[in-house]
């Protein structure tokens, strides 16, 4: 099939790239590099330098490609950068997804796949593991702004029979995870442990959050290219773990060996959450197969074979170490 996957320079749409190509499809990326990278992109898919904010660039892809399904990763993916810029975030995350679904609505797309988010959707949880039944409320911008757009996916399909698949992901990580990112508390560490440097844990550390890998969520995108219409799907494990766990765990296999440090607690962020997918186990065939071990074993793996391929080329990427929060 002809899939345009939005995003598909970024952390997850990368991976979404490459899984849907193995599996034999013919893929195009719109991506505007905002926090992408051209060394994510694979050369079997083709690349368009996109604003999804820009209708007239989105309609110069759509044309060219004519997708039958849209993969929609693009996005603001940061809850700190929402809560310090929410017009910027709707902007990105709802207007942008909007020109998507209109631009899928003018060319005739048949279905676009949602990326979602579970946590910062649903809030502080009622109960634990978070099924799809459970009232959203959000905490931040971010998680408003997803939301929103999920509402839009099922009135276009009512209004204008664009189908859809929503896939609500618990906290993704693994490989080309930016370490140097906003989010994603397990990259940011490996990186500071391997580094030398100090990862700092926002608040207590006992905040518990369902750390989902990567090729995972890559696996449930490919399989809702078929399945699962009008659906929507929380994709984690159903196991929450704390953030001073995490640290344990990364310390353990890389031979870290500092005590722990504490800064103060992030607001806008949810406590303790974990998502159950038994609904995706159930229609799309899916669950989880890499476990939490496994997984940090493969992200340190590669962020250590990185960060020596840099140092071996002398390639320092400046200004990286001080801009971001630590999870
Ligand atoms: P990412 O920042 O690595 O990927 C986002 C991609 O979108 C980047 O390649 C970026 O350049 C691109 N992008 C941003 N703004 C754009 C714009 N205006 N026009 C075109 N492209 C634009 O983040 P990610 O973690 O890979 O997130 C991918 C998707 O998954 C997002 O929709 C995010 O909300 C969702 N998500 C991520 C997580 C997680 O744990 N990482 C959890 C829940 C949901």
């Amino acid at each position: 099939m002809k899939v345009l996957v939005t995003g598909g320079a970024g952390f997850i749409g990368s991976h979404v790239v490459d899984r849907l190509i193995a599996a034999g499809h013919d893929v195009a990326i719109a991506d505007n590099l905002t926090t992408g990278r051209r060394e994510n992109v694979n050369p079997a898919a083709r690349f368009y330098a996109a604003d999804i904010r820009d209708p007239g660039a989105l309609g110069r892809v759509f044309e060219a490609e004519r997708p039958e399904i849209v993969s929609h990763q693009a996005a603001q993916a940061s809850v700190n950068v929402s809560m310090a810029d929410p017009p910027r975030d709707a902007e990105i995350n709802v207007i942008g997804s909007l020109h998507v679904l209109e631009a899928c609505r003018q060319h005739g797309v048949r279905k676009v796949v949602y990326a979602g988010t579970g946590g910062a959707a649903v809030g502080e949880p009622k109960y634990i593991p978070v099924d799809e039944d459970h009232p959203v409320d959000p905490l931040s911008p971010y998680g408003a702004s997803k939301h929103a757009v999920e509402h839009y996916c099922s009135l276009y399909r009512a209004n204008w029979g664009l189908d859809s698949t929503v896939l609500r992901y618990a906290n993704v990580y693994g490989p080309r995870q930016d370490p140097y990112g906003e989010a994603g508390v397990i990259a940011i560490f490996t990186a500071r442990m391997l580094g030398g440097g100090e990862p700092i844990v926002n608040g207590s550390g006992e905040q518990e959050r369902d750390y989902v890998y990567v090729g995972d969520v890559a696996e449930a995108n490919l399989l809702a290219l078929e399945r699962g219409g009008g659906g929507m799907y929380h994709l984690g494990t159903g196991i929450g773990t704390s953030v001073n766990a995490l640290f344990e765990k990364l310390a353990a296999l890389i031979g870290y060996a500092r005590p722990r440090k504490h800064g103060p607690a992030l607001p806008g962020e949810v406590f303790k959450i974990a998502l159950s997918a038994e609904r995706a186990r159930r229609d799309l065939g899916w669950r989880p197969r890499v476990s939490l071990d496994e997984g940090l074993r493969l992200t340190v793996e590669s962020l250590r074979a990185a960060s020596q391929a840099s140092s071996t080329a002398g390639v320092v990427r400046p200004g990286r170490s001080t801009r971001r929060s630590p999870n």
